[in-house]
């Protein structure tokens, strides 16, 4: 398999570095290649601005989507955005690990979705009809490659369960998973979530990154978040909500759009 992990944390001599350090071992040690974006180390550029398209006129008003959309079609984009667009063409499975920052992901990765996820690239894609709307949620330019999250976190599992204060891990994460990853076409493996982590000793640190290895080895093999595809009949045209009836029993928002409950 060809891996791309794109990692955001600032210090590379820290726990998230260390799990890094795991994964890329073992995957290599499965005879997989991996490349990584170490994106504070590339000093990442992480917002949207003008100079993320040279060729607009200086006097014209920037319409993100609509730039995104010309310079993508033109090869217009930035160097840095292009190299990031050809590692996610060259991977079959991309992993973005980064600690859990005020309930998400690290503004610089946030960035760099918002940069390399160009319009044509990442959205905007199919045929966009009446009856259509477009190759999204399970179809993309993504599709046929599998993707997953590494997350660190301080709180503990039972702050993350279904009652717990910090609401359910799943719900917190179903944007990037859901809206970010199955969005583009990727098929969505479970997240690797280390709960805990702040005063993490050695003893700790072996079985967490004991997991994470396994999860390396398996992941040609785990089985997907079965999120249902928007073109596969499901969804009401052009409202795309989920036609009644075929809810998983006790399933309400986010876990609609899962077709089956998980087995865990
Ligand atoms: P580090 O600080 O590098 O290390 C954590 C522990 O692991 C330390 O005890 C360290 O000694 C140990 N360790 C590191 N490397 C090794 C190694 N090689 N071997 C053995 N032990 C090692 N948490 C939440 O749950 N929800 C939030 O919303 C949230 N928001 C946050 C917002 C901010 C701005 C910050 C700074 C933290 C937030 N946290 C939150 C906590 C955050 O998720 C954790 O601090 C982070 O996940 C820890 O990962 P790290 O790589 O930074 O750990």
């Amino acid at each position: 398999m060809k891996v791309l992990i794109v990692f955001a944390h600032p210090e590379r001599h820290s726990l998230n570095g260390a799990l890094l350090d795991a994964a890329i071992a073992e995957l290599q040690a499965q005879g997989h290649e991996v490349k990584v974006s170490d994106l504070y180390a590339m000093h990442w550029k992480a917002a949207v601005d003008r100079s993320d398209f040279p060729d607009l006129p200086s006097g014209e008003r920037l319409k993100v989507g609509s730039a995104s959309s010309r310079e993508f079609a033109a090869n217009g984009l930035t160097d840095d955005v292009k190299a990031e667009q050809e590692k996610l063409r060259w991977a079959d499975t991309v992993i973005l690990q980064f600690p859990l920052w005020w309930f998400a992901m690290p503004a610089i990765l946030k960035g760099w979705i918002d940069r390399v996820y160009a319009c044509g690239f990442a959205y905007g894609v199919g045929e966009h009809s009446d009856s259509r709307w477009g190759d999204r949620y399970g179809e993309g330019v993504m599709a046929g490659k599998r993707a997953m999250l590494i997350v660190t976190a301080g709180g503990w599992p039972e702050h993350y369960s279904e009652r717990g204060i910090n609401g359910q891990i799943d719900d917190l994460l179903f944007p990037i998973n859901h809206g970010i990853l199955f969005y583009p076409g990727f098929t969505v493996l479970p997240p690797f979530v280390a709960y805990r982590v702040d005063r993490l000793d050695e003893a700790r640190f072996e079985i967490v990154s004991g997991q994470l290895r396994e999860r390396m080895r398996t992941l040609a093999t785990t089985a997907p978040i079965p999120y249902r595809k928007q073109n596969d009949g499901d969804y009401q045209i052009p409202i795309m909500e989920l036609k009644t009836g075929l809810e998983t029993p006790g399933a309400v928002r986010f876990a609609l759009h899962v077709a089956e409950p998980k087995s865990s």
